[in-house]
């Protein structure tokens, strides 16, 4: 092979045809792939994994060739460059990695069945048939699919079909596009169809283990968003349907095939008639981002994988962009601040993060880019902060102009600063570079020195970090005119702070909306302005203060014993995030207490006295009519009074609990999960167990599952944690793609060491298991999540560091283990600060 790793150098594909025999029984899979394109050497190679290829022609004559997985290629040998058509004969099998090709599993009626889908993203494609595996190879696709098929099943692709012959379904050419996003379905499938006004055929597809009215929130978020992206775009949605499909077994949340996107269940379905507020959210915002993506990432597509953050951060920030407009009431912005923003903030702060725009080429090193915090969160912060700067009217005219220079091809960051900047006049290039080439962001300090306001810029860190000197190009949005639009410097002085105080009226506050990626640590005299001047706060504003002082204090800059008392002050909140953000605080003080000790009792009481009257206010069931704010503050409170342990609150759950026994998935699903583990941690047994396992078996409701998934862990039984654990490795009752929840739930309560033993001693099963798969690094980062004692600290080492140059762990493994010893540090430090001040603020 030719030094080069880019296989779309060596030979450039214009037009595939595809032929596969799909077999069920056999668990085989066999076809042929037809290439047309210009080859630029004699030697080229063309991906494959996990093949046995039989056959390779050139232009209708036998040529050498040879595979391997290790490269993931078939090397071969032409006589000529130029225009050649290849045909590969391969075959493989159908396993059930949930990459490539691969069966889903449930049951309908107590029988199994299967529903055969696709993943491709990122490099999965090679293992479905030979082609060159690489976003910036775009081709057409002509698919022929054949399968061992039943009476009334339906296949679906990304086109429509186009004619069956002999069995074989032939769809329609595809446009031009990326291996990756190709994708087909087949299966026993219920579906609803719809058409948007400009003609797109919308549908949502599904097992019909489902009921029929499960599609119908879906069916309509995905007509008004495909609707909103072609008004918002002013740029057509390019294909003639949009199919949205549930697969009962999926990795990820969702996948952006062209025309046919890829769902976990829970990320599509839901029953309308009891589904929680929250739910109906995500769910819209998943349909909302895949849909984002038809165009952005689909239609102009990332030319190599380090511009990965292009596609993703995007979506990321559209989704919202979108919901807001179809759904205005629902202030979906409010969401973005209690999950996107804190997510970046507390991952970007850890020494040796990526930066959002990484360098790639090994295909396990790409899987390992989907960090989530960096890649989604801190990307679509980016860009938020790109909108905030040029207004909607320059994006908007900014991104016509990028998909109508570059559609049907690639593109880079750079191509979509230049469209933004000529849009908007402005040198957004210069800007965001400083965001996405460096890792981390700044804390911003304000300080009234000798009577001058002044600031200060110095990168924020969790833990050790190597100051790096590393500046930023700030917006700043201070409600001080005299503050710069973009602090680039890192120092400046803003005048008199008296003089600037009178003329302004109101205390001096910088990132005012919190959409800049940057956090604040005022003086003592700045904050205390702006809390004796709280109730004049916005809610994000006011979210945004206790975020910020959480971080400071996460990073030793501040002390948690400081914030502690600010805490009943935000208690009386109506405000939904808010309540999230005190709450997130204050679970944030549990890693210093010992579990049982005189400081946890301490604790609950705090915890009691924080909620007690939202209780009161709120009580344990939705009411009807009740606000947005309301129906999402319910379960914060509720998970506040289980941990305060509350007598009367627990029998109030209980006496719910019995009255609803023999319908449990019944219950409102708002607060379902809260009354369900209410029973399992304080009046449990085996048969309680037995009862939810068999639900959680049995049940085809995402949602009442992942509550089951969310309460069992928490039994106090150790004889029935190890049941639990008996189950993790057996697919019939844990899907391997559930499997991370249920593993974090016990690990976070009384079965720690249970499964903390059990992901060690079959960490190789978990590896055979989900290893090739981009979630798999995850596990080691709920872990970290939990852990906070110097002995798991040690233990976490002792297991993790012999595994740090497997490939795509290298990273996660270094900076877990950073965060462990940061947080073991914090404790240490702190312990005693911050139970004192919990015991005064309970006293006081
Ligand atoms: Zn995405």
């Amino acid at each position: 092979m030719a030094e080069s790793t880019h296989f779309y150098e060596l030979f450039q594909p214009s037009h595939y045809n595809v032929f596969l025999d799909i077999n069920r029984a056999t668990k085989q899979i066999s076809g042929t792939s037809t290439i047309t394109g210009d080859a630029k050497e004699t030697g080229i190679a063309i991906h494959q994994k996990y093949m046995t290829i039989s056959a390779v022609t050139a232009d209708g004559q036998a040529v050498p060739f040879t595979f391997d997985d290790e490269t993931e290629a078939i090397h071969i040998e032409l006589t000529k460059t130029g225009e050649t058509t290849l045909a590969i004969d391969f075959s493989a099998p159908l396993t059930d990695s949930m990459m490539g090709i691969y069966p889903s599993y449930y049951e309908l009626n107590g029988e199994k069945k299967q529903l055969i889908g696709t993943q491709f993203e990122t490099t999965a494609a090679r293992q479905a048939f030979p082609c060159v595996d690489e976003p910036e190879a775009k081709a057409t696709f002509d698919l022929a699919i054949k399968f061992d098929e039943q009476p009334g099943e339906t296949i679906i692709s990304n086109m429509p079909e186009v004619k069956t012959e002999n069995g074989v379904h032939y769809f329609d050419t595809t446009v031009r596009m990326s291996s990756y996003l190709i994708a087909f379905a087949f299966g026993d499938l219920q579906s609803k169809l719809t058409t948007t006004k400009s003609g797109v055929q919308v549908g949502v597809f599904a097992t019909k283990a489902h009921q029929a009215k499960e599609l119908d929130f879906a069916l309509d978020i995905a007509k008004r968003s495909i609707e909103f992206y072609e008004d918002f775009y002013q740029t057509p949605y390019p294909l003639p349907h949009s199919w949205q499909l549930a697969l009962p077994d999926f990795s990820a949340g969702a996948m952006e095939n062209w025309g046919l996107v890829t769902y976990r269940e829970a990320y599509l379905l839901l029953d309308p008639d009891n589904t929680a507020f929250e739910t109906k959210q995500r769910v819209a915002t998943v349909i909302a981002h895949e849909l984002a993506h038809q165009w952005f990432g689909d239609l102009v597509t990332m030319k190599w994988w380090d511009d990965l953050w292009l596609n993703e951060s995007f979506a990321n920030m559209m989704e919202y962009v979108a919901i807001d407009a179809i759904e205005p009431d629902w202030h979906i912005w409010e969401a973005f601040q209690t999950g996107e923003a804190p997510m970046a903030l507390q991952r970007d702060a850890t020494d040796g993060v990526q930066s959002v725009h990484v360098q790639v080429e090994d295909p396990a090193e790409i899987d390992a880019l989907f960090d989530s915090a960096i890649v989604y969160a801190k990307g679509a912060r980016m860009l938020v902060m790109v909108r905030a700067l040029i207004g909607d009217d320059a994006l908007r005219a900014g991104l016509k102009n990028y998909f109508a220079t570059h559609h049907y091809g690639n593109a880079t960051g750079a191509d979509l600063w230049a469209a933004l900047g000529a849009a908007s006049g402005m040198d957004v290039g210069a800007i965001m570079t400083s965001w996405l080439e460096q890792p981390g962001y700044p804390v911003v300090s304000a300080q009234v020195v000798d009577g001058k306001l002044t600031i200060h810029q110095q990168q924020f860190f969790i833990g050790d970090g190597k100051d790096a000197g590393r500046q930023w190009q700030v917006p700043l949005n201070s409600n001080y005119d005299a503050a710069p639009a973009i602090f680039a410097d890192t120092d400046a002085t803003l005048g008199d702070y008296a003089e600037l105080r009178q003329a302004s009226g109101e205390p001096f506050r910088l990132n005012v909306g919190n959409n800049s990626h940057f956090i604040v640590k005022y003086d003592d005299t700045l904050l205390q302005d702006i809390l004796a001047h709280l109730d004049d706060l916005d809610a994000i504003a006011q979210l945004q203060l206790l975020q910020d002082l959480r971080l400071l204090a996460e990073g030793q800059q501040i002390s948690y014993a400081d914030i502690v008392p600010l805490l009943p002050r935000f208690a009386a909140s109506h405000s939904a995030i808010v309540n999230d953000v005190l709450y997130g605080v204050a679970a944030n003080l549990k890693k210093f207490v010992k579990e049982g000790s005189a400081e946890e009792q301490q604790l609950r009481a705090l915890f009691g006295q924080l909620s007690g009257d939202q209780i009161a206010r709120l009580g344990w069931l939705p009411r009807a009519g009740e606000s947005n704010d309301d129906q999402l503050t319910r379960p914060t409170i509720l998970s506040a009074a289980l941990y305060a342990k509350d007598d009367a609150t627990l029998q109030a759950a209980h006496d719910i609990f019995t009255a609803n026994q023999d319908n449990l998935a019944g219950l409102p699903a708002a607060v379902r999960v809260y009354i369900l583990a209410n029973e399992v941690e304080n009046f449990g047994s085996a048969a309680l167990f037995d009862q939810l396992l068999n639900d959680y078996r049995k049940s085809s409701d995402a949602s009442y599952k992942a509550d089951i998934a969310a309460a069992l862990p928490t039994t106090p039984d150790s004889d029935l944690v190890a049941k639990l654990i008996g189950v993790f490795e057996d697919a019939d009752t844990i899907k391997p793609q559930d499997l991370r929840a249920w593993y974090r739930g016990v690990l976070a309560h009384k079965g720690q060491q249970a499964a903390w033993d059990w992901i060690r001693n079959d960490w190789q099963w978990l590896e055979d298991t989900v290893g090739g798969d981009m979630e798999f690094t995850t596990y080691i980062t709920v872990t970290t999540g939990v852990f906070h004692t110097p002995e798991r600290l040690a233990e976490f080492k002792a297991f993790f560091e012999p595994k740090i140059n497997t490939p795509g762990l290298t990273r996660e493994i270094n900076m877990d283990t950073k965060v462990i010893a940061t947080r073991v540090a914090l404790v240490e430090a702190e312990k005693d600060a911050v139970n004192a001040a919990v015991a005064q603020t309970v006293k006081d």
